[in-house]
C-alpha cells in the first residue's frame, strides 16, 4: 500500500512541477488513474484506506476537465495534504501493525514451555487457578461474537477474550470536539451533530457506488459522501439526528465530509463525539463492528482481569491499575488517559522481558561449567605468532572472556564489534584457551563461504600449536563428514569451525566447554540452544549436567543501555577500536546512468593492483532467480565491459567446493572481480579488495548494506563503495543518504532503528524476543524503570512464588511463550 502511495506522490508532485499540465505521466493523469487504482485498489489494508483510494480515484478521473489551473492546483494539493495526514497518522500509529495475513497466534493458555525454557518458573505450581475469572474463554463468549466472527479475529491471532482485551487499537481519532456547522474549518477534524436533510445513492463516472446526505444543523449545512457502502441509503433516511465526527475537505470550494464517522444521536457515544479507537480491521469485520464489540469485551472482561504489577511497583512508578488501563486504553475518557494507560501496558511489557531474560540467565547459569585456566602458555603463543598486534580493545576484550572462562559458571557473553573490528582473532584466542585448558571449542557461522574463510584462517595459525580444527558444513563430504564426527567425538579434533551442520543430531562432542556463534543475528533462539546443547552432557545422556561456555558474536552495533535491555541475559564486551590504518571507505550514491563511470573507476583501481566486488540486486523470490540474475550480470561484466579483466562469480547455488574455489581465487589475486550475491554479505575478507560496486542498492536495508561496504577497507588502501540505484522510495534515499554520510555502523544503527523501529531492526524471529506492541525499546527511560524494579524484584523472588505473585508469573510464561512459538 505504502508503495502505491508514494509512487502517486511522486506523480502528484511531479505534475506539480510541471504547471498542472495534465503531463506527469504519458497518456494523462486519467491513464496513470486507471492502472493505479485497480493495483490500490488491491493492496488497500483498512477501510480507511480504502476510502482514500476511491477519493483520489474520482479526483484523478475528473482531473483533465477540471477548467483552469487553479481548480487543478488545489485539487492536487488537496490529494496532496491528504496523502500527508496518511502518512503522519501511520507514523504516529500503534506499534501495531495491520494484521498479517498468515498465522494465527496460539491461544493464550498453551501447553507445554518449548525451548529454552524462558519463564523463571520451571514447574508452575499453581497455588490457584490460573484463570478463575475465565478470560481465556474463546470470544463466542462475548455476547454478539458467532463463529464467524470468531475466525475473522482468529486471522488476526485473537482467540480468547484475553486476546481481545489486548487487540489496542491502532490510533485513535479525536472527535472530541464539537462545532457548529457555520464555523468548520477546512482540515479540522471535528464532530457535528444535526439532522438529515436528505440522502442519496448514486454511482460515480469510475462507477463507484456513492451515497450522499445533507445535513443540517440550524447555523449551516454540509454534505457528507461515503463510498462503497451502499446500504447507507437505508439507514440515513431525511428527518433522521446523527453525529458525524471526521475531517472537513474541500470540493469544487465547498466544504464537505468524505467518509465520516456516523452514528444515531444517542445516550453515550461510541464511534463519534470522543477519542475514537481505529482497531486493526479484517475482511468482514469492519470498523463500527469491531468498536461495538471491544466495547462489550471492554466492559464486561476488563474489570475482572487480575492485576499483575505488585501494589508497590505501581505506586512507585505511579502507572494506573491494569483494568483501568485496559478501559483507557480502548476507550479513552480523555488524551491524559490515554497517555497514562499507554504507559502502564508499556511498563508492563517491558517489565516482562526483563523478567523473562533475568529467568533464562538464571536458568543457564544454573548448571556449572568447565572452569578453563585463563592465561595458559598457548595463548601468548597465538597472540604472538599473530602477523599484527592487538589493539587495546582487544586485548582488554579477551581478558574479559577468559576470566569469565576461568570460573565454574557458564559464560554468556555478546561480544559487538563493527564490521571489521577483528572480532575473529578474539574468538581464536578464547578459543585457544579452551583447548590448553584440556577441552574442545565450537564456532558456527551462518554461511558456508564464512565458515570455510574462519577455517581457512585458523587452521593456519593453530596448526603450528598443535590445535587440530575440522570444518563441518553441509557439503563436507561423506567420509569426511564421518572422520570429523568421530574425531569429534573421541576428542581427537579439538576445534570444530562449521555452519548449521554442527548442531545435527549425529555430532556428538567429547568435552565441549566453549560454544562461539559469529554473526549471531542470523541464527535463531533454538539453533543457539542447540548449539549450548551439545556441550551438555547431560542432554547428550552422557553424565553430568554441565553447559559450555558461550560467546556470541555480533557487528550491529546498538546503544549499550538498549543492549543491555536486549539481551539482559548475556554479558556485554564491545569493540570500541578498529585495527590501525583503516581508511574510512568513501562512499557514493549514483544514478545508473552512471554507470560507466563506475566502470571506469574500477578499472583505474585494478590498474593500481586493487580488486572490486560487484554486488548483484537482491531478489527476494527465489535464491534461483537471484543466480541466474548474477550469472547473467557476470557474462556481460566479463565479455563487454571488462574483456580483458578476469572476473569470477559466486552466489547462493554453487556447491560449497566451487564457492570455496573462487573464494580461493579471489582472495590469492587470481581474480581482478568478484561478481556476488547477497551469499558475501558476511565475514569474507579479502584486504587487497578497494571497491565494491552494489547494484539495487535500494533493495537492500541499511544494516546489510553497511554488512556489505564492510568487505572493503579491511586493508592499509584506500576503498571506494559504489551504490547503484535510482530514486526508489524515500525510505530507500534517505538509507543511500546515510551511508554516504557516515561509516560509523553504531550512527547507521540508530538511524536503521529510527527508519524500521525496533521490532523490524531486530527481527522478532531471529532474536527469539516477544513481540512489543505497545512498549518502543527506544523508549530507554521507561526501559530503564523497567528493568531496575524487574531486577529488584528477581533479586527478592526469583521464582515468582508467593501467592501474590501469581498473576504476574503466568503473564511471563504467557509473554515468552508466544515469542518460543514463532522461531
Ligand atoms: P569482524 O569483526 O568484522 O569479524 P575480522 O575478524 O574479520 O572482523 O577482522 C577484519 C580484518 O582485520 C581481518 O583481516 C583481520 O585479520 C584484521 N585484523 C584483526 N585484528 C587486527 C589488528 N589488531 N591489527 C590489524 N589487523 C587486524
Ligand atoms: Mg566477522
Amino acid at each position: 500500500m505504502v508503495k502505491a502511495f508514494t509512487q502517486l506522490e511522486r506523480v502528484l508532485s511531479l505534475e506539480e512541477k510541471q504547471g498542472y499540465k495534465n503531463t506527469a505521466v504519458v497518456g494523462g493523469i486519467r491513464q496513470f488513474a486507471a492502472f493505479w487504482i485497480t493495483k490500490a485498489r488491491d493492496d488497500a489494508l483498512d477501510e480507511d484506506d480504502r476510502a482514500l483510494v476511491e477519493q483520489v480515484a474520482e479526483v484523478l478521473q475528473g482531473y483533465a476537465r477540471l477548467p483552469g489551473i487553479e481548480a487543478r492546483a488545489a485539487a492536487i494539493a488537496s490529494l496532496r495534504e491528504k496523502l500527508r495526514q496518511r502518512k503522519e497518522w501511520s507514523a504516529s500509529g500503534q506499534a501495531a501493525p495491520p494484521p498479517p495475513p498468515e498465522p494465527s497466534r496460539p491461544a493464550r493458555q498453551p501447553a507445554m514451555p518449548r525451548k529454552p525454557v524462558p519463564a523463571p518458573v520451571p514447574q508452575p505450581v499453581m497455588a490457584q487457578e490460573p484463570d478463575p475469572e475465565g478470560l481465556t474463554q474463546p470470544v463466542t463468549a462475548l455476547a454478539g461474537a458467532g463463529p464467524a466472527t470468531a475466525s475473522r479475529l482468529a486471522k488476526m491471532g485473537v482467540e480468547t477474550l484475553w486476546d481481545l482485551l489486548y487487540l489496542f487499537p491502532r490510533r485513535y481519532d479525536d472527535y472530541s470536539q464539537l462545532k457548529p456547522i457555520n464555523r468548520l474549518e477546512v482540515g479540522e477534524t471535528v464532530t457535528i451533530i444535526g439532522t438529515i436533510w436528505e440522502t442519496r445513492a448514486r454511482r460515480t463516472r469510475s462507477s463507484q457506488r456513492i451515497v450522499q446526505s445533507v445535513i443540517s444543523d440550524g447555523t449551516g449545512n454540509i454534505q457528507a459522501t461515503w463510498f462503497n457502502q451502499p446500504w447507507l441509503a437505508q439507514k440515513l433516511p431525511a428527518g433522521k439526528r446523527i453525529v458525524i465526527s471526521g475531517t472537513v475537505d474541500q470540493y469544487l470550494g465547498r466544504k464537505v465530509f468524505t467518509s465520516p464517522e456516523w452514528e444515531e444521536l444517542a445516550e453515550e457515544l461510541m464511534h463519534t463525539g470522543r477519542i475514537v479507537p481505529v482497531y486493526p480491521l479484517t475482511k468482514g469485520l469492519n470498523a463500527n463492528k469491531m468498536r461495538d464489540l471491544m466495547k462489550r469485551a471492554v466492559e464486561e472482561w476488563a474489570p475482572r482481569i487480575p492485576e499483575t504489577l505488585p501494589e508497590d511497583i505501581r505506586a512507585r512508578q505511579q502507572l494506573l491499575p491494569l483494568q483501568q488501563a485496559l478501559l483507557q486504553i480502548h476507550f479513552p475518557e480523555s488524551s491524559e488517559l490515554l497517555h497514562a494507560a499507554r504507559r502502564r501496558l508499556a511498563f508492563d511489557e517491558l517489565f516482562l522481558l526483563q523478567l523473562g531474560m533475568l529467568g533464562q540467565r538464571r536458568t543457564w547459569q544454573a548448571e556449572p561449567a568447565l572452569p578453563l585456566p585463563a592465561a595458559p602458555p598457548q595463548r601468548q603463543q597465538f597472540v604472538d605468532s599473530l602477523p599484527f598486534s592487538l589493539t587495546d580493545a582487544q586485548q582488554r576484550v579477551v581478558e574479559e572472556i577468559t576470566a569469565d572462562m576461568a570460573r565454574p559458571v557458564p559464560m554468556n557473553r555478546l561480544l559487538q564489534g563493527d564490521v571489521g573490528s577483528g572480532k575473529t582473532v578474539v574468538a581464536a584466542a578464547a578459543m585457544v584457551t579452551a583447548v590448553a585448558g584440556g577441552a574442545q571449542a565450537a564456532m558456527m557461522a551462518p554461511t558456508e563461504i564464512l565458515a570455510e574463510q574462519h577455517y581457512q584462517g585458523l587452521h593456519g595459525l593453530l596448526a603450528p600449536l598443535g590445535i587440530r580444527v575440522a570444518l563441518l558444513t553441509g557439503s563436507t563430504s561423506g567420509g569426511d563428514r564421518e572422520q570429523i564426527y568421530a574425531g569429534l567425538a573421541d576428542g581427537s579434533v579439538d576445534i570444530a569451525i562449521g555452519t548449521h551442520a554442527l548442531i545435527q543430531d549425529n555430532v556428538q562432542f567429547h568435552r565441549l566447554a566453549l560454544a562461539i556463534i559469529d554473526e549471531q543475528h542470523r541464527f535463531g533462539v533454538d539453533q543457539r540452544a542447540a548449539l549450548r546443547d551439545k556441550g551438555n552432557p547431560a542432554v547428550n545422556g552422557q553424565g553430568e549436567a554441565r553447559n559450555p561456555h558461550l560467546l556470541v558474536m555480533s557487528a550491529t552495533p546498538i546503544p549499550r543501555s538498549l543492549a543491555l535491555s536486549m539481551y539482559g541475559d548475556l554479558d556485554l564486551s564491545i569493540l570500541d577500536e578498529m585495527p590501525p590504518g583503516r581508511q574510512e571507505i568513501r562512499t557514493r550514491w549514483i544514478r545508473p546512468s552512471e554507470r560507466e563511470r563506475a566502470y571506469a573507476f574500477v578499472r583505474g583501481q585494478v590498474q593500481q593492483g586493487r580488486q572490486a566486488y560487484f554486488i548483484c540486486p537482491l531478489v527476494e523470490e527465489s535464491n534461483k532467480i537471484e543466480a541466474k540474475a548474477a550469472v547473467e550480470e557476470h557474462a556481460r561484466l566479463q565479455k563487454q565491459v571488462f574483456p580483458n579483466l578476469k572476473v569470477g562469480l559466486v552466489h547462493g547455488r554453487m556447491s560449497s567446493a566451487e564457492k570455496e574455489e573462487v573464494m580461493r581465487a579471489f582472495h590469492s589475486g587470481e581474480m581482478d572481480i568478484l561478481v556476488s550475491t547477497s551469499v558475501i554479505e558476511v565475514g569474507v575478507d579479502v584486504p587487497n579488495s578497494s571497491v565494491m560496486v552494489i547494484e539495487g542498492a535500494n533493495r537492500f536495508g541499511l544494516a546489510q548494506l553497511h554488512q556489505f561496504r564492510g568487505r572493503v577497507g579491511r586493508g592499509e588502501h584506500q576503498s571506494y563503495c559504489l551504490l547503484v540505484s535510482d530514486a526508489a522510495s524515500l525510505d530507500a534515499e534517505e538509507r543511500l543518504q546515510a551511508l554516504e554520510q557516515t561509516n560509523d555502523g553504531f550512527q547507521l544503527a540508530e538511524k536503521d532503528l529510527e527508519l524500521r523501529g525496533p521490532g523490524e531492526f531486530f527481527g522478532r524471529r531471529q532474536s527469539g524476543m516477544p513481540e512489543l506492541r505497545l512498549a518502543s525499546l527506544l523508549d530507554l527511560q521507561l526501559l530503564e524503570l523497567a528493568r531496575g524494579e524487574a531486577q529488584a524484584l528477581f533479586a527478592e523472588d526469583p521464582e515468582l512464588e508467593p501467592e501474590e505473585l501469581a498473576a504476574l508469573r503466568e503473564q511471563v510464561r504467557v509473554f515468552w511463550e508466544e515469542a518460543g512459538d514463532v522461531s
